[in-house]
C-alpha cells in the first residue's frame, strides 16, 4: 500500500466516524509528516483528495489548540542527525520518513530508490522520503 493510499484511508475513517477529532494526527510529528508529504512531486502525481486537504487543515487546528503557535519554528530549530552519514543538521534541513522516525541529509536522500510516484522510497519500511 503507497503512503498516498494510507493517508487517503485515515482521512477516510476521519470523515466516516462524523469527522471525530479523534482520528486527526495529535503528534505533531504526523502532521509534518503528512504536509511535507503533500508538497512532494510525487503526491501531486498520484492527486491528493479534497477530504485529505480537508484532514490536514482539521489535524493543524487541533494541535495549535494544544501547542504554542510557534511549535513548528521550534521544530524546526530542534538539531538532528542523517541516519546515514551520521552528520548531524537542523531538522529543517533533514528528511525525514513517512512511516519511522529516520531523517537523512540533503546528500543521502537520493541514494534511495523511487517508489512508483516518482519519491524516494525508504527501503524495508514502505514510507517515503519526504522535505
Ligand atoms: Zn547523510
Ligand atoms: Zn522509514
Amino acid at each position: 500500500m503507497s503512503v498516498g493510499t494510507r493517508y487517503e484511508e485515515r482521512a477516510a475513517e476521519w470523515d466516516k466516524a462524523g469527522r471525530d477529532p479523534f482520528f486527526l494526527f495529535g503528534d505533531p510529528y504526523e502532521y509534518v509528516r503528512l504536509n511535507l508529504w503533500m508538497s512532494t512531486e510525487g503526491a501531486q502525481r498520484e492527486g491528493i483528495s479534497p477530504l485529505l486537504k480537508d484532514f490536514r487543515q482539521a489535524s493543524i487546528d487541533r494541535l495549535l489548540t494544544r501547542y504554542a503557535a510557534d511549535w513548528m519554528d521550534d521544530f524546526c530549530m530542534q538539531r538532528g542527525f542523517c541516519y546515514r552519514c551520521d552528520q548531524r543538521y537542523k531538522y529543517e534541513n533533514l528528511s525525514l520518513c513517512t512511516r519511522c522516525d529516520k531523517t537523512y541529509c540533503p546528500s543521502c536522500r537520493w541514494r534511495f530508490e523511487k517508489a512508483p510516484n516518482g519519491n524516494q522510497l525508504h527501503d524495508g519500511c514502505g514510507g517515503e522520503i519526504v522535505g
